[in-house]
């Protein structure tokens, strides 16, 4: 039987941080004058998507280098990037890689970075002075390991599933890291995947808005999936302006709400 909210889950191995909940454009949208982008509410202001996982002692790590990577760690004081999990390599989870230079400079050494083939064929073309080598050095480039996905793997101990999932008609990848799965940018989970996140008690799940979309879940289908995997807790997150967070909580079932930018959560991993 699966445990009740009320349940507190010891011992606490790992802490997420939303880094970023807003759709590609970011909210406020430039040159928008909707409630939401003028909201004062600090959650309706959203930077472009990446989270960050704090194993202590073990193991930080990123999904995706969102657009805003460089304010978001800024905001939460992130000194260590030990890898970097890829979603897709679409530009608001991927321009951010750059900024990666950084913690090469801080850490001394290449970060390890895992995607698919499809997303690895994007980014070397984004980034072609990164994995071809530049002209000439100047400020630096990112120094990164490409690692291909093709099932689970370990990043220094720490068991990740990747999760394929459909986004429009390309192939992307969720992440299962133990009791917590993130599934950013997708519009139906395939029938090989639900096993997968089965059992998990933390969701964060992709709902665009309310208008149906070719490429992101509405709310509404985000709610199907929700019930289909049952966690106890779901977050939302990639929300456009359509989707003003006081407003949208109030009407959505009790174990989910809006993720917001500085969310943090802890989870358990499974470490070998
Ligand atoms: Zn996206
Ligand atoms: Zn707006
Ligand atoms: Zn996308």
């Amino acid at each position: 039987m699966r445990p009740g909210p009320s349940v507190v889950r010891a011992p606490i191995e790992a802490r997420v941080t939303m880094l970023g909940t807003g759709t590609s454009h970011g909210i406020p949208m430039i040159g928008c004058n909707c409630a939401t982008c003028r909201s004062t509410d600090p959650r309706d202001r959203r930077l472009r998507p990446s989270i960050y996982i704090d194993v202590p002692d073990r193991l930080r790590m990123l999904i995706d280098t969102a657009t805003d990577l460089r304010q978001q760690v800024l905001r939460h004081e992130i000194t260590r990037v030990d890898a970097v999990l890829y979603t897709h390599a679409h530009a608001d989870h991927i321009l951010g890689l750059d900024d990666l230079r950084s913690f090469n400079a801080l850490q001394g050494s290449p970060i390890p970075c895992y995607a698919n083939r499809e997303a690895w064929d994007a980014i070397r073309r984004q980034f072609s002075y990164v994995f071809e080598g530049p002209l000439q050095t100047g400020g630096g480039v990112p120094q990164v390991t490409a690692n291909e996905i093709f099932g689970t793997f370990f990043v220094r101990g720490v068991k990740v599933v990747p999760v394929p999932l459909m986004h429009g008609k390309l192939p992307i990848l969720g992440f299962r890291v133990g009791n917590f799965a993130y599934q950013t940018d997708c519009n139906r989970i395939p029938d090989e995947s639900w096993d997968l996140v089965d059992g998990v008690d933390i969701l964060v799940l992709d709902a665009l808005r309310d208008e149906p979309h070719e490429t992101h879940f509405t709310v509404a289908e985000a709610l199907e999936v929700v019930q289909r995997i049952s966690p106890m807790r779901t977050y939302l997150t990639h929300m456009t302006h359509d989707l003003p967070h006081a407003k949208t909580n109030a009407r959505l079932p009790e174990s989910v709400e809006l993720a917001y930018d500085g969310l943090v959560f802890d989870i358990e991993v499974v470490a070998s």
